[in-house]
């Protein structure tokens, strides 16, 4: 059998890897990962995520060593740049196919179909497989074979596929035998660049959240959060001082976590049938879905990868031009304590819980009137789980430009939020400490019964009731 070269991008773990299975069922297999710096700044890619790509892939090549896999780690500034790379490998090394996992966006398939176009040259294939999705991309239809366009039908077909059959997850490959196929020689003595060495500053002692690498701590929290904590879900979700979600974004993000992995620990109870026994259970399976959604709509409308709106005539909207006011957001300042303190829980800790994504998305988007591609840039550029399809997602859903998206004229008032999701001001106390003296009625809005209060807490930088008919008007012009 002949050597085959397995191709890591965002999908750096070794079990239940569609590509690296299959590669090991063709021949002996290398592995192979690219950085590419250039590319990831054109991308918005925070250092706190790529810090975290970077510990993974020593973590990866240890678990490769234990199958007897070589990991050749390779830096080319642009994803133009990989195909004469890969290309090159494949002739020193031998190699007869190269195999990965689909990556949906634009720049992605326009990087895979270079690669492929060079290696068909040499009579090679790059053999590509779904597994980022629990189902292909392309392959969800309507019954006018024409993509979804609305959850609640997309959601539907997903739970009677899945009543059919839960996809398995599958095995990590034999050990290989140690012989010459796979020595790689000087090849491999190549060392992991830092993070500095790539051209990106990043500090992990400013970052008051510890985000641990390794596939087997992942299913650690991913079997914690399924035995303790799904079924109380649906009701703690939203409270964003409870932790209550699986905060697992990051890890099925780079890939650390597959999509099965979590649907096969969601119905392991259920001996994995899919059957659901509680409403906890149920509202988990359907913000796996929505992720499952937003991948296909990355596929199947393109556009969204290219900063354009899903719904085209928001196109036309005419966004407020206020760098104040945006630098005020992102840097959580704007006098709304809510807003503030989910800005803030993003600076510190590179994440931020999803219903406070939802308000200050919102806030800056209707309130401030300002562009969603630029919330949307903020949020790549500082999230550990920044993700194309999911940001981009749910950026158009609270700015109303976007598939299935929340109307333009329902919007999120900040400071109910904050009353209803915050109650006792204690999300709000931690990251907006200049406010932690303040009683729980008082702290969503300190300015409100008594403007004159002293505190070293700027004032609201809009008025929401404005600036709310302000967006709606906005809308309307469209
Ligand atoms: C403006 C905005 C931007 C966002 N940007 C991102 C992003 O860059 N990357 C990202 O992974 N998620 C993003 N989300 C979705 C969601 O906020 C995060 O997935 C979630 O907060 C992650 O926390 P968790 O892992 O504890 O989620 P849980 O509540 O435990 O959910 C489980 C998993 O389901 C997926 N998921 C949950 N909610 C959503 C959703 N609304 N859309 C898509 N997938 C979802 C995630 O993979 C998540 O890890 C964004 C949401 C908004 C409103």
């Amino acid at each position: 059998m002949q050597k085959q070269l397995l191709w890591f991008r965002q999908d750096l773990r070794i079990q239940d890897h569609t590509a690296l299975w299959h590669a090991a069922q063709s021949g002996p297999v290398i592995a192979l990962v690219i950085l590419s710096p250039e590319q990831w700044r054109m991308h918005d890619d925070a250092p706190i995520k790529l810090d975290f790509y970077l510990r993974q892939i020593q973590a990866i090549q240890q678990e490769l060593a234990s199958i007897q896999i070589p990991l050749i780690i390779r830096t080319v500034p642009l994803w133009e740049n990989i195909a004469a790379e890969i290309d090159q490998l494949c002739q020193k090394l031998d190699i007869e196919n190269v195999h990965a996992n689909i990556e949906c966006g634009v720049n992605e398939l326009n990087r895979d179909f270079q690669v492929q176009t060079q290696l068909n040259q040499s009579n090679r294939d790059l053999v590509l497989y779904h597994d980022r999705t629990l189902f292909p991309v392309g392959s969800i239809r309507n019954k006018s074979n024409q993509p979804y366009q609305v959850f609640g039908a997309f959601k539907k077909y997903c739970y009677e596929q899945l009543s059919i059959s839960i996809p398995q997850c599958f095995p990590i490959p034999e050990t290989q035998a140690l012989n010459d196929a796979i020595d790689v020689g000087e090849l491999n003595n190549n060392s992991l660049p830092t993070l500095a060495e790539l051209g990106f500053i990043f500090n992990p002692n400013q970052i008051n959240k510890q985000w641990q690498i390794g596939e087997q701590y992942a299913l650690n929290v991913l079997d914690d959060f399924i035995e303790n904590k799904v079924r109380h879900y649906q009701l703690e979700r939203d409270f964003p001082q409870i932790e209550a979600t699986s905060q697992l974004s990051a890890y099925l993000n780079i890939g650390i976590l597959s999509i099965r992995q979590c649907f096969n620990a969601l119905f392991r109870a259920q001996f994995g049938h899919f059957s659901i026994d509680h409403v906890g259970q149920q509202t988990w399976l359907d913000e796996l879905l929505w992720r499952e959604f937003y991948q296909h709509i990355l596929f199947d409308f393109p556009r969204v990868s290219k900063h354009l709106p899903f719904k085209m005539p928001t196109q036309q909207l005419q966004w407020r031009d206020a760098p104040n006011d945006l630098s005020a957001w992102q840097t959580g300042q704007t006098g709304i304590p809510i807003v503030d303190a989910g800005m803030r829980q993003l600076l510190h800790t590179g994440w931020m819980h999803n219903r406070i994504r939802m308000v200050v998305a919102m806030f800056l988007t209707k309130n401030l009137l300002i562009d969603w591609r630029l919330g949307e840039q903020w949020f790549m550029q500082h999230l550990i789980d920044g993700d194309l399809a999911a940001n981009n997602g749910g950026w158009q859903w609270c700015a109303s430009t976007g598939t299935d998206s929340v109307p333009y004229f329902r919007i999120f008032n900040p400071i109910s939020q904050s009353q209803k999701f915050d109650a006792q001001g204690d999300y709000i106390r931690q990251w907006v400490p200049e406010l932690a003296h303040l009683d729980a009625k008082t702290i969503h809005e300190p300015y409100a019964k008594n403007p004159n209060i002293e505190l070293n807490y700027p004032k609201p930088i809009v008025d929401l009731k404005q600036s709310r008919i302000r967006a709606i008007e906005a809308f309307k012009q469209i």
